[in-house]
């Protein structure tokens, strides 16, 4: 148990070694700041780590991890993430990635006791509920698989109900929302969504004419 800890930190020195045998100043230069142009949204999977499978390399991705990848309206980390990542940091693209298999989103399925989660798995609850009619006509793993499709729509339409994003939208024409699937059986990334980078698509009620919210 403790040597696979004494691994990470080995790896860590190879990793550095690599780095500088390739370019001297890397670490210099990685210091300096970070200018990355696209926000990552997923899973806290352990099997979907997004630099990996999109070969992305330190400074080009902001990210937030958390179960089922969930963007909650009220979820103060998330949105400091969020806000951080479209007004300060600029970035163009936000892609939230979920995955087939999640056990997130298996959980919210069951009718099973998880325990504390099941309250932060329960949004999945409802679009389980809301998308009902289409998932009955499925049987599993199909509507499995469809759930996470569906769970990944409905966050990208969570971040375009977000005053900051509408607001970016509305000043900057930025940033673009993506919705993708990672199939672990396979290792491709399917995209749920076309690029959204307006309030066209998101349901009316959720329109904020104003500006931000209480105008
Ligand atoms: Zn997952």
């Amino acid at each position: 148990m403790i040597e696979r800890i004494d691994e990470l930190l080995q790896n860590n020195k190879a990793f550095v070694a690599d780095q500088l045998r390739l370019d001297a100043d890397y670490f210099h230069k990685l210091a300096e700041g970070q200018h990355p142009e696209f926000l990552w949204i997923g899973c806290s999977d352990s099997r979907v780590p997004p630099d990996r499978i999109t070969r992305t390399s330190p400074g080009d991705m902001f990210v937030h991890r958390n179960i089922a990848n969930l963007v909650v309206q009220t979820d103060m980390n998330l949105l400091s993430v969020l806000q951080y990542a479209v007004e300060v940091l600029k970035v163009n693209h936000v892609i939230v990635c979920g995955h087939y298999g999640c056990g997130g989103v298996k959980a919210a399925m069951s009718g099973v006791h998880h325990g504390l989660i099941d309250n932060w798995l329960r949004t999945i609850k409802d679009t389980q509920d809301y998308f009902w009619k289409e998932l009955t006509g499925l049987e599993s793993p199909a509507r499995f698989d469809r759930l996470v499709e569906l769970n990944v729509i409905e966050q990208v339409y969570n971040l375009g109900k977000t005053d900051i994003v509408q607001e970016a939208w509305r000043s900057g024409g930025r940033p673009y929302i993506h919705g993708w699937v990672f199939d672990l059986g396979s290792g491709y990334i399917r995209p749920q969504t076309s690029m959204i980078n307006n309030n066209e698509t998101i349901r009316e009620v959720c329109k904020f004419h104003n500006g931000s919210v209480g105008r």
